[in-house]
């Protein structure tokens, strides 16, 4: 069994469709695939309805969020849930303040850099996203307009957090996010809590204490954690009794890794699947 519980399509910041990504998801030989693009969940249909036979498809989504960091401020956190009820009206309205919240800012961002005279456009840019823009699609504009070589650069460049051209987003609280979730009958997994490439880390205290409150699982295998990373939180989540799963991240050609690069155990995957009352797995 191959498992693959994270992955973006162009509903968000990857670059497959969703058609596109279960169809690729099949060729890489996977048995189970969660599609979980930023803040949405517009890509599921379209994903159910191209399901080939043999796949099954986990409806999820990645959650932007803010928890404590190790230093004791902010940081930003990103929540798997999967198989939510996406009908769940709290739950749905604060989605769509996320997306909202990644409008503004990517608007705010490249209207910076249009006037420094990066050349980029952007209404352009968000008439080019999909329903959840993020900085991987001003990534590309950069990259069009030859202000940098790659989506890597971009990110250490422009993009980049410390960059004149950074601008915010509000995300939503950590606990309010779990606590969501888990009223949509969903399942919360922290994203890649370990992912110190993207800046500061989120406390593990605040893991353990969010394990007692609704949170399920941690993504322990992944492309952005060491080994000794790895063994940290392999610990954190047996102590806690919280599921550990393993992702690849797929982002299509904004990123390198490959579809099943990393994978789920099938035992961790019951668990998850069994505590889910929203929505089912559906079967190609
Ligand atoms: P945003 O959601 O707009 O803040 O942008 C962050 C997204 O960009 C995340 O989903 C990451 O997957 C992606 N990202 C972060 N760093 C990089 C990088 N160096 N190259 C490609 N994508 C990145
Ligand atoms: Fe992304
Ligand atoms: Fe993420
Ligand atoms: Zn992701």
């Amino acid at each position: 069994m191959r498992i693959d519980l994270h992955t973006h399509s162009t509903a968000s910041d990857g670059t497959d469709s969703p058609a596109e990504l279960v169809r690729a998801a099949a060729s890489a030989d996977l048995d189970v695939v969660a599609l979980t693009d930023h803040d949405t969940t517009s890509g599921w249909e379209e994903a159910v309805v191209a399901l080939p036979p043999g796949l099954r498809l986990v409806r999820g989504m990645e959650m932007s969020c803010s928890g404590d960091g190790e230093d004791g401020y902010p940081v930003p956190v990103h929540l798997l849930a999967y198989l939510f009820d996406p009908t769940h009206a709290a739950f749905a309205a604060e989605r769509e303040r996320l997306r909202d919240e990644r409008i503004s800012r990517i608007r705010a961002m490249a209207r910076k850099m249009a006037d420094a005279g990066l050349g980029v456009d952007p209404e352009q840019i968000l008439a080019d996203a999909g329903p959840s823009v993020g900085r991987p699609h001003l990534a590309r504009a950069l990259i069009a307009a030859g202000v940098v070589e790659s989506v890597d650069a971009a990110f250490a460049g422009p993009l980049s957090t410390r960059s004149e051209f950074y601008v915010d987003k509000v995300d939503t609280p950590l606990d309010d996010a779990v606590e969501l979730v888990a009223a949509a009958g969903g399942v919360a997994v922290v994203a890649h809590p370990r992912a110190r490439s993207r800046g500061r880390l989120l406390s593990l205290d605040h893991v353990r204490e969010l394990s007692g409150r609704g949170l399920s699982g941690l993504e322990v295998y992944h492309r952005d954690h060491s080994p000794a990373d790895v063994r940290v939180l392999e610990d954190v989540a047996a102590e806690s009794g919280l599921v550990s799963t393993g992702s690849s991240d797929y982002h299509g050609t904004n990123k390198s890794v490959r579809l099943g690069e990393f994978t789920t155990a099938p035992d961790q995957f019951e668990i998850i699947e069994s505590k889910a009352s929203g929505v089912r797995v559906v079967s190609g």
